[in-house]
């Protein structure tokens, strides 16, 4: 598309003639909002808070463009130049490796675009994106916002607290809850308060198994609070809603939308290492808004800003239950990866597996890499019929987890994959390899977690076999036992565990 300035407004226009791709024109005219104009309801459903393609909009140019000379849409370029770079305007991206340029038949010309973000549609350097500058949508609110009657630990009280002040402040705050304390029902007041207020609230995560999991729990605390839910596929898309769930990935739809921003799983894969993603989360706040970070593991950086008081937060360092993390032991178990690759296990990991198995408690075992997971599971087939490997491209990964919930299975092996959002009842936990640099201190804090969350079996075992300690391991160590260390002290313990 391409358009011409006339009478401080963009005019879309085929013709060549004095007109240029939008990231051509040095500043884009925004006409008066005009009080007199009817515009299209359905319009500010769409687009509130949002910033669009024409081709995600099932309405005309001519249409679009009439909001728009009426003051109630913006066009904004989707990408922006400066004198060395070309920056995508949707999800941040400035590293030249992602342009690509292409023959554009809609402007006629050699378009730059942003591969980056290419999944969402493609951003080009003659693409608009839409946004909405009319009034905001009324909300009514329901006699009874909140259904959920639940009763709160004294650890997740306190944090919760914290949570509706953040919020009614439009401050940013660290919730950091040990794996299993019970993060979601801490948020709830805080949503309320937020949807009292008549504010927009969104929890974002990065992973889509989290949003399937949180809208129906959502959907039962707010029962008359529209939601949307939003993830790769999902068919919420044009919702407009008080309350929105998606993965981070969706926020790049998003505008200066929303008052309030629940980040789950900061520390998770893809956000950590998806700039773009992070910048999704960014745009999607209004100027002021309140920010709530929620994760069992930061990193070590925000560990250090929360020891140091640059960063305002609040642990939860006790699970509801009262009994304290399971500390992992550390076990050396010499050169494990050469003794599979001679089709053996260590004696001691062979040790740990068989009298679990004749004890019948399920297991967990975590292995660095997938081939050598599926050798071990080779040499630990013979044991039992029914072990099991899952990881990530594993088609059938659903249907194993099922099976090791369902106590099918005496063991599962598994990659990284299952290090977090898992939950079986009564299991011992071991990783075999704990020196590999993919076991970090978070993932090693979250597999960890993955032990005594029931309340009916509240401990378990939790075993790195290793050829060499790594800081990493220490570090994972040190932060399970100050935690429980830190629930005992402030009386949401009844014992100390290995927290001496
Ligand atoms: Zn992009
Ligand atoms: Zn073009």
């Amino acid at each position: 598309m391409r358009f011409r300035v006339e009478e401080n407004q963009l005019i879309p226009t085929q013709s060549h003639e004095n007109s240029f791709p939008i990231t051509q024109i040095p500043t884009i005219p925004q006409p008066p909002l005009n009080p007199a104009f009817t515009f299209n309801p359905d319009l500010l459903q769409q687009l509130t808070g949002k910033q669009l393609l024409l081709d995600d909009l099932p309405y005309s140019i001519t249409e679009i463009q009439m909001h728009y000379e009426n003051g109630y849409l913006t066009y904004r370029k989707g990408i922006l130049k400066n004198k060395k770079q070309s920056i995508c305007a949707r999800c941040g991206n400035r590293d030249p490796q992602w342009f690509a340029a292409f023959p554009c038949a809609r402007c006629g010309e050699t378009c730059i675009y942003c591969r980056k973000c290419l999944m969402m549609g493609r951003i080009s350097e003659c693409t608009p994106l839409i946004g909405w500058n009319g009034p905001e949508p009324e909300t009514t609110l329901p006699a009874q916002i909140m259904a959920w009657q639940g009763t709160l630990s004294e650890g997740q009280k306190t944090a919760s607290n914290q949570v509706v002040e953040a919020i009614r402040q439009n401050q940013e705050h660290l919730i950091w809850a040990v794996c299993g304390a019970g993060k979601t029902e801490v948020l709830f007041a805080g949503i309320e308060a937020a949807l009292a207020a008549k504010k927009r609230i969104c929890i974002a995560t990065p992973r889509t198994d989290v949003v399937l999991e949180l809208t129906p729990r959502l959907k039962a605390a707010f029962p008359q609070i529209p939601i949307a839910s939003l993830y790769g596929g999902s068919e919420d898309r044009h919702l407009f809603a008080p309350l929105t769930i998606a993965t981070t990935h969706q926020l790049l739809r998003f505008y200066q939308a929303f008052d309030a921003i629940i980040l789950d799983e900061v520390d998770a894969f893809p956000y950590t290492v998806e700039e773009s993603l992070q910048h999704a989360v960014v745009q999607a706040r209004k100027p002021t808004s309140a920010m709530i970070y929620l994760t069992a593991t930061p990193n070590g950086k925000w560990q250090r800003e929360c020891r140091t008081g640059k960063r305002a937060y609040t642990t939860i360092p006790a699970r509801f239950h009262r009994k304290p993390l399971p500390v992992p032991s550390f076990v050396w178990c010499g050169n494990w990866s050469k003794q599979l690759q001679k089709g053996r296990l260590p004696q001691n990991v062979i040790r740990w597996i068989q009298t679990r198995i004749q004890a019948d408690k399920q297991t967990l075992i975590f292995f660095p890499h997938i081939p050598l997971m599926e050798k071990a599971l080779s040499i630990l087939r013979p044991f039992h019929p029914a072990i099991e490997a899952v990881h990530a491209e594993d088609p059938d990964r659903k249907n194993k987890v099922q099976k090791m919930r369902n106590k099918e299975l005496p063991m599962l092996l598994t990659t990284t994959i299952l290090e977090r959002g898992v939950t079986f009842p009564n299991i011992d936990v071991a990783v075999v390899g704990a020196e590999d640099a993919i076991f970090t201190e978070s993932a090693l804090v979250q597999i960890a977690g993955r032990a005594g969350r029931s309340k009916d079996y509240p401990t378990g075992t939790v075993t790195f076999f290793h050829y060499g300690k790594t800081e990493e391991m220490l570090k994972a160590r040190r932060q399970i036992v100050t935690m429980n260390r830190e629930g005992y002290k402030r009386g949401l313990l009844d014992d100390m565990g290995g927290a001496k």
